[in-house]
């Protein structure tokens, strides 16, 4: 069960991307580049974690374009009262898929997003200096969309190319466990197992 009731007037359908030698994909009508200051260099070359995540500004809303202003620093924080909770919140993602299946990059690939924070992954913490963040738009309460499922599977195969040093997907709730809970229970691990270019043993197995 996938596809609620949307209101994005249209929709895109990501079969394939390429990420370039510099970490950005080729804009098109269907992927956009809306670089954000939020990032820096890496402490090392290693890109070996891809982390997903679930976010709406506000929570639950799927229209506008206050989670790309959020991520560039630009989002008017007097325009909704929910706002107020992340004013002194500054973070970024590399990528932002949306509702429609649209895929928005925000930071190359070969610098290190803030999308994790405190966080672990088999022992390491930091997982921002050595992980690729995708920011899924949606909550923990309903199913994503086939068009966002589409673009992210098209999303995993570029990554796949361009870092094979990939070698984990995790949910931002596997790596900071007490903080987090995205992208939460309605998010499809089977489908990407199944669909994505990584074997099983790269997912959470508690999960599959
Ligand atoms: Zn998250």
């Amino acid at each position: 069960m996938r596809g609620a009731a949307l209101s994005t007037p249209s929709w895109a359908h990501v079969s394939s991307v390429n990420l370039s030698e510099q970490g950005w994909l080729s804009a098109s009508p269907n992927v956009h580049i809306a670089p954000s200051p939020n990032f820096n260099a890496r402490p090392s070359e290693e890109i070996s974690l891809l982390v997903l995540h679930n976010i709406s500004l506000p929570p639950n809303c799927f229209e506008g374009d206050a989670v790309v202003q959020f991520f560039q620093n630009q989002l008017d924080f007097d325009a909704h009262p929910w706002f107020e909770n992340i004013r002194d919140v500054t973070v970024s993602a590399h990528f932002f898929i949306r509702r429609n299946g649209f895929i928005v990059q925000l930071v190359s690939t070969l610098n290190r997003a803030w999308h994790a924070g405190v966080s672990e992954h088999q022992g390491r913490s930091g997982c921002n200096d050595f992980s690729i963040g995708i920011e899924l738009e949606g909550n923990d309460t309903q199913a994503f969309s086939d068009p966002q499922y589409q673009a992210l599977l098209a999303l995993c195969q570029a990554l796949y190319q361009r870092h094979p040093s990939l070698n984990a997907v995790r949910g931002h709730e596997h790596i900071a466990p007490s903080r987090k809970t995205d992208p939460g229970p309605y998010f499809d691990w089977a489908h990407l197992v199944q669909n994505g270019p990584w074997g099983v043993e790269s997912y959470p197995d508690f999960r599959v």
